[in-house]
């Protein structure tokens, strides 16, 4: 079979909740003041209180409202796709599915925390939401979604992708929000960093800051963040939870899971319901790759850290390269954030997930194999699912394995990414060991 469609009547009713299942738990969020756990009187000043129990909760199960369900199913259930031809043009015997999540309007799985957030937000009688935006994916799902529930949307988008995908711009347009190029003169973080560092391509780290501002200056307005969060990765379950559904009906269950990671969000999304098998006794491997030029697991470090450059968001415990780490300007901006969610760097520590890294040029390499035998052109974030999972299909192409990997979205906005690769005009960013030792000297100092 090449794809298991669900029925629309066969789709999840309820998000799956990862956090009981992390062996030694997580750690409280900090308050960047007074580095005692935040309580939700703070956040909740730019969060309404249901998201806010969403992030704290240790239900396992959160039933899905029935408004977000009926947004939901404009494109929801997604396929699970078996992609046989890229497993004949490898030459392995792995059997390597993809669950596709390029069919939402916006074209990736942001949507799926997008659209429940606006709702929230609606709910809580909030009038407009601000947020940041790296390639533009996050920035105009969140448009898409305030669009559904009438709210206004305020987009602050990383300078380098604001140049380098101007068409994610007009997305955001047509949903009705607005866009500005971050670092902005809007906000006075923005007009700082501009007058110190007139060429700065931006980092989300820096839009966050901005949002924030934005959202804690006005009474109406309340702030979205597009990963990292405990209830975005709550949210992204619908992605494993369908999965699961899938590979049950077609008799098949992943030896290894895979995904892309910028804050983990979609990885996180997708491995959600397997990790209570894992701990019950499956061997399952989850494997998580993330850009060789923003190593965030695999080149930073298990610590406290603000999730934004002006640290106005709480501390997270989280793997980090400082709040500061301002990524080399990669084509996958989705990947270029200096931290990683709370329950993905957890699951690292407790040794369920490992991460590795994976260069620009053997992901656009990969994603042009990908869409010359199964048809679709990755995302340039999406491409490192795809190296990492064509990496683990050849360790040992005689082995047949069971390969699951995240397909986070489609590239057909991202074509000036590709353009330059066939031009020659891509290369691949050595490690920026010296940038990353010297933002991590300034982490906050807890403990
Ligand atoms: C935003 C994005 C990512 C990275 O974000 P996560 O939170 O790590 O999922 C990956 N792929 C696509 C297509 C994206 O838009």
């Amino acid at each position: 079979m090449k794809k298991i469609v669900l029925r629309e009547d066969e789709m999840p009713t309820r998000w799956y909740n990862v956090v009981p299942d992390i062996p030694n738990g997580l750690q409280p969020p900090l308050d960047p003041e007074t580095l005692q756990p935040i309580g939700p009187e703070k956040l909740g000043a730019v969060f309404p209180m249901s998201l806010l129990e969403q992030e704290m909760t240790q239900e396992q199960w959160i039933d899905i409202p029935q408004e977000v369900m009926d947004v939901y199913k404009i494109w929801r259930p997604a396929p699970l796709v078996r992609a046989n031809k890229l497993e004949e043009a490898l030459g392995t015997k792995a059997k390597i599915y993809f669950k596709y999540e390029g069919c939402s309007p916006v074209g990736s799985h942001k949507p799926n925390s997008a659209v429940p957030q606006a709702y929230y937000n609606k709910q809580a009688g909030i009038k407009r939401l601000t947020t940041e935006t790296g390639a533009g994916q996050w920035g105009s799902a969140l448009s898409l979604a305030t669009s559904k529930f009438g709210l206004e949307c305020m987009v602050y988008m990383v300078r380098v992708s604001f140049d380098q995908k101007p068409y994610r711009k007009s997305i955001i347009q047509t949903f009705g929000g607005n866009v500005v190029a971050s670092p902005s003169e809007l906000t006075e973080t923005g007009r700082r960093i501009r007058a110190e560092f007139p060429d700065t391509p931006g980092a989300l780290g820096i839009a966050i800051s901005e949002a924030l501002e934005d959202a804690n200056s006005r009474e109406d307005t309340n702030y979205a963040l597009g990963s990292v969060l405990n209830h975005v990765v709550l949210h992204q379950s619908i992605i494993g939870l369908e999965a699961k559904k899938q590979m049950e009906i077609i008799g098949d269950y992943p030896d290894v899971i895979v995904g892309c990671c910028g804050g983990g969000s979609n990885f996180a999304g997708l491995l959600a319901p397997f990790v209570a098998d894992y701990r019950n006794g499956k061997k399952i491997e989850f494997v998580g790759y993330e850009p060789a030029s923003c190593p965030t697991m695999t080149g930073g470090r298990l610590a406290y850290d603000a999730g934004d450059v002006a640290m106005m968001t709480p501390l997270l415990y989280m793997y980090t390269l400082g709040h500061d780490f301002v990524p080399p300007g990669i084509h996958a901006g989705g990947l270029r954030y200096h931290g990683m969610a709370p329950i993905v760097s957890a699951l690292v520590r407790d040794g369920i997930v490992t991460p590795k890294s994976v260069h620009q040029m053997e992901c656009f390499e990969a994603g042009v194999l990908f869409a010359k035998t199964e048809g679709i052109i990755p995302a340039p974030e999406t491409t490192h699912a795809i190296r990492g999972a064509i990496i683990e299909a050849m360790k040992d192409p005689n082995e047949p394995k069971t390969i699951l990997f995240n397909f986070s979205g489609h590239g057909l906005i991202d074509m000036a990414s590709y353009d330059n690769y066939f031009s020659g005009k891509l290369s691949d960013y050595s490690y920026p060991k010296d940038q990353i030792e010297a933002s991590l000297a300034r982490l906050p100092k807890v403990g």
